[in-house]
């Protein structure tokens, strides 16, 4: 199969110039005029150039790994796929966080693996866990690079050397079972090029989280991901039918489509385990056909409380849509500030003139087949009508479709001029949820507010369900030159703090990590934490697997 791009090593993109990114990526060559006035006087920012150090004199520590060592990797997997030079290394070292890119543009690589291995079956998979095993060497499991809670960090209490098990080598489409609407597919697999074999057969697998370009199945199945479709198709877990997981302990297959009650699931324990148990080496996945309609469409509300209300009565009759992204009056208000052209001003004209200027933008996504599509819509048009929303068309719906991967791309012009972003996300019941936006955003608001600067704090619910629905918060700040990774350090614990303590989740789909293991006890409680360490333990004797993520020091 033809060779994936590779993303920069400072940020967020391809490093091969022919690659073109899956939406118009038309960002425009700096943040608009209007954009940049409305951020340095809501944030007290400073705009300034502030980038990157050079690649060449980026920091990367010799590698550890032992002669001995290496031949024995060689053995294995080849010499070609064992490799220990600095590019290899520095483009596997951490994922895309803010701090791992701050880390990453002051020159700072320290955590790159000492070496990057490349196993080409399950059974390369299994023998290469059980040599490391031999040999007291860490093992991280590399899908796509994009963790953003700091799993691909390969912390490990003991200081052994580390090996990036890179799964590039196994990406591709194994089977398709058209009649159970199943694909077997490698863990390195990335979702334009499953969707490019699937739409073959009129198939579409339609997991699409922002990390979509790069990101792995493998990878989404070890952080329980959820996507932009997620509220429709489900989470990545709900589109699991089963998968394989080596580890040192030997080979486990788990799940059993279509269902089973064998007792407990197995697969519950594979799903999430952020490669702390093994590596994900094969994965059956549920597909469907490819939507024949798909309508895209904008609303509004006078207020977030309105809007929140709104979406409950359509989850509580069973009307939520395929995608489902409603804005808080933050964000509302930088979107349509950022966006430009004569539509954009059309749009805020008309929500000033019907009294949402200040109101709250919701888009809605609806897929599948025409008759049903149509039927969803009109009655939850009625449900929004009652609510008192008013209908912006179907040019807002697609305008965000169109720049739906494009935040990233965003996101490293403007770490280029002095600004901290980053982005934060939980869960909640409808009932706690209304509290858990408000104590984050005073959490953030306190933590961030300093010296004449003000962060910019902009949430959205990304996902509904039955009972509650996700909420993803983005920060704009200006950021502090002098201590950078210490500012959002202290931010982020407070908001961390913060959400636990009204009733969210510690992490809705972007995982625990490193950076989110300090909390875990308070999430599954201190007999949780020894479950999963049991489990562990069983697997994984050596404590080779991913020791820094997940579970508590
Ligand atoms: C710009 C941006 C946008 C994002 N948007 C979303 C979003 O919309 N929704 C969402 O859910 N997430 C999102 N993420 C987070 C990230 O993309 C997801 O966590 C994704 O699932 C990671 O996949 P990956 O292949 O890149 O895994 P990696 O980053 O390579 O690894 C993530 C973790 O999984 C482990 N792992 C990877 N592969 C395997 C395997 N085969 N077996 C065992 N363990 C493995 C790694 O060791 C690591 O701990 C975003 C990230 C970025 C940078």
């Amino acid at each position: 199969m033809a060779e994936q791009p590779e993303l920069t090593i400072q940020g967020w993109g391809p490093t091969d110039p022919g690659h073109i990114p899956a939406d118009d990526g038309d960002l425009g060559d700096t943040v608009p005029k209007v954009a940049r006035r409305y951020l340095t006087k809501e944030l007290g920012w400073t705009p300034r150039s502030t980038p990157p150090v050079p690649v060449a004199d980026i920091r990367v520590a010799p590698s550890r790994l032992s002669d001995e060592a290496r031949a024995r990797l060689v053995d294995l997997v080849g010499e070609e796929n064992v490799r220990t030079d600095r590019e290899s290394r520095l483009r596997r070292a951490g994922g895309k966080s803010y701090l791992d890119l701050l880390r990453r543009r002051e020159g700072d690589a320290s955590d790159a693996p000492d070496a990057v291995v490349l196993p080409g079956t399950t059974d390369e998979t299994a023998s290469l866990l059980s040599a490391c095993g031999e040999l007291g060497i860490v093992v991280v499991p590399f899908g796509g690079g994009t963790s953003v809670v700091g799993g691909l960090a390969g912390v490990d209490p003991d200081d052994r050397p580390s090996i990036c098990l890179d799964l590039s080598r196994m990406a591709s489409v194994q089977s398709v079972d058209v009649p159970s609407s199943l694909v077997t597919v490698g863990p390195g697999m990335r979702g334009p090029a499953l969707e490019e074999a699937l739409g073959k057969q009129g198939l579409t697998f339609g997991h699409l989280p922002q990390s979509w370009e790069f990101a792995t199945v493998g990878g989404y199945a070890a952080t329980r991901s959820a996507g932009q479709n997620s509220t429709g198709v489900g989470r990545f877990d709900d589109l699991v039918a089963g998968l394989t997981l080596a580890t040192p302990s030997g080979v486990l297959e788990v799940g059993h489509p279509p269902a089973s009650a064998a007792g407990p699931d197995l697969l519950g324990l594979a799903l999430g385990s952020e490669g702390t148990l093994g590596v994900i080496t094969e994965l059956r996945l549920r597909v469907r056909p490819k939507p024949t309609a798909c309508v895209y469409e904008g609303w509004s509300f006078r207020s977030w409380a309105g809007g929140l209300a709104a979406l409950q009565q359509l989850a509580r009759h069973d009307l939520l849509p395929d995608i489902v992204r409603l804005s808080d009056p933050d964000e509302t208000r930088a979107n349509l500030l950022m966006a430009t052209g004569t539509g954009a001003r059309a749009l805020r004209g008309t929500l000033r003139t019907r009294g949402h200027g200040e109101g709250c933008l919701l888009v809605l996504g609806w897929e599948g087949l025409p008759s049903l599509v149509g039927a969803r819509r009109k009655a939850a048009a009625s449900v929004l009508r009652d609510a008192a929303a008013i209908r912006l068309g179907r040019r807002v719906g697609e305008s965000w479709k169109s720049h739906r991967f494009a935040g990233p791309y965003l996101r490293d012009k403007l770490l280029d001029v002095g600004l901290l972003v980053e982005t934060l996300e939980t869960a909640a019941t409808w009932t706690a949820l209304p509290t858990v936006y408000d104590t984050v955003r005073r959490a953030i608001r306190e933590a961030l507010t300093r010296n004449g600067r003000r962060p910019l704090v902009m949430s959205h619910v990304s996902h509904g369900y039955p009972t509650g629905a996700s909420l993803y918060v983005t920060v704009l700040a200006d950021r502090d030159d002098e201590l950078p990774i210490q500012q959002w350090l202290t931010a982020k614990r407070a908001a961390t703090d913060a959400l636990l303590a009204s009733g969210g989740t510690l992490t809705h789909h972007h995982a625990v990590g490193a950076d989110h293991r300090p909390w875990m006890e308070r999430e599954v409680g201190p007999l949780g934490v020894e479950v999963l360490r049991a489990v562990k333990e069983r697997l994984d004797p050596q404590n080779i697997c991913n020791p820094g993520v997940l579970l508590p020091e």
